[in-house]
């Protein structure tokens, strides 16, 4: 553990502390920020008695916060900002997040908890390689890091042969990125007759995508690492929310500093333990940009409060499973790409890349899964990935086209996964 007073502290105190912080990020935006404490419809720290007392206030959306671009919400003059990030989204207004020196430090203390969850501590070395940049991605990895005083190699995005050279020449041990890089990462090295069993890459810390287990099992295999699941977006401050431990029984989320919630993403009711719905954020301890009751988008369930044996007490959420907007609906039924990326990697046959293609023809939608291949996929393991996914999904695929592994196009950042022509 980084800060085991947090990590390990009994729930009946985490729970004091949190209605302790929640009082004061809500006098926070009282004091700071009119517009903002308007939006809370009259309500108050004074309102809240105990933690369920949250319930009463309004929950924020990403819409709210690009309406509110750029220091609409921001709940600190701007002399005292260090640094901004802003949220990936590709249309539209963008969602940045300023920062305070405390707001970084935070950062980096929610970071490094995440490194030692993992296993890492000050002898690793660590490779960065999202970007460093206005995506938080690049910047998170290396405050924890450097909190933790592990050696940084702040590589960023892409030059996959120059990572995989100094994977072996500083003798990395540890590598972040987003989800779908190690499968490029994979495939250059299989090329080149690298063999990451040679190396001492032991950690690999992946997230800003939907991973499936199935897919964090090949990873796992190719590269003979252990990985760990990372959660956290730009409006939450970034990377670092949660990570799984060792014991891979769901993901701790750092309640000291983040109250959670689920819903139902219809009608904002909150939801139970082993309830699937909508995770609604509020920040604890965050000055720059408290969010109270943020709508994530991401669908996920809380597994349980019980203590781990790793020893930490924070509730446990489920891996993501898509964000709300992710989901897709075809002939009837909703779907994430995710169930049939499950569905597809049990297959030895099937390579890493796919990509699913929704068109409109003659009036009704039509799927195309293109899927790359390593071996001959033959008319009876077609058929196997047809029923499979009938029986997962609900409906038959208008077509599944097996193509030759390197045919689809290889993006720098995201995977693209969905290719929709509909409208
Ligand atoms: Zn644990």
């Amino acid at each position: 553990m980084f800060q085991p007073e947090f990590e390990s502290m009994p729930r009946s105190e985490l729970r004091k502390l949190q209605l302790q912080r929640l009082k004061a990020t809500l006098d926070r935006i009282t004091s700071h920020n009119p517009f903002y404490a308007e939006k809370l419809t009259g309500l108050s720290s004074r309102d809240i008695t105990d933690l369920e007392d949250i319930q009463k206030f309004p929950l924020m959306t990403k819409d709210d916060l690009r309406i509110g671009y750029p220091y609409k919400y921001a709940c600190a003059d701007q002399r005292e900002f260090m640094r901004m990030h802003m949220s990936s989204g590709t249309t539209g207004t963008p969602i940045i997040n300023p920062y305070t020196p405390h707001d970084i430090r935070q950062w980096g203390n929610i970071m490094a908890r995440c490194y030692a969850a993992a296993g890492i501590g000050e002898h690793d070395v660590v490779q960065i390689t999202p970007s460093f940049g206005l995506f938080n991605g690049g910047f998170g990895f290396h405050y924890g890091a450097e909190t933790l005083k592990a050696m940084i190699i702040p590589i960023g995005a892409g030059r996959t042969l120059l990572q995989l050279q100094f994977i072996k020449d500083f003798n990395v041990t540890a590598i972040t990125a987003i989800a779908s890089y190690p499968l490029r990462l994979t495939e250059v090295a299989k090329k080149e007759n690298f063999d990451f069993r040679s190396t001492k890459l032991r950690v690999g810390i992946f997230g800003a995508e939907v991973w499936s287990d199935e897919m964090r099992k090949r990873i796992e295999d190719e590269m003979g690492i252990e990985t760990f699941d990372i959660i956290g977006m730009t409006e939450t401050g970034g990377v670092g929310l949660g990570i799984d431990c060792k014991a891979h029984s769901g993901i701790h989320v750092w309640e000291d500093d983040y109250l959670l919630e689920i819903i139902n993403p219809e009608t904002g009711e909150v939801l139970g333990e082993g309830q699937e719905g909508e995770m609604v954020v509020t920040t604890l301890n965050r000055e720059g940009l408290p969010l109270i009751r943020y709508r994530t988008r991401d669908v996920t369930s809380i597994i349980t409060t019980g203590k781990c044996i790793c020893g930490r007490t924070s509730l446990r959420v489920n891996r993501l499973k898509g964000r709300n907007d992710d989901m897709l609906k075809i002939k009837g039924v909703n779907f994430y790409p995710q169930q049939l990326e499950s569905t597809l990697m049990k297959h030895a046959e099937i390579g890493n890349h796919y990509q699913i293609v929704l068109e409109k023809a003659k009036g009704r939608d039509t799927m195309t899964v293109m899927i790359e291949t390593k071996a001959e996929v033959n008319s009876n393991l077609s058929k196997e990935i047809d029923t499979e996914i009938y029986d997962r999904l609900g409906f038959h695929v208008d077509k599944l086209d097996f193509l030759p592994e390197g045919t689809l196009p290889r993006t720098p950042g995201k995977a693209v996964r969905v290719v929709d022509k509909r409208s």
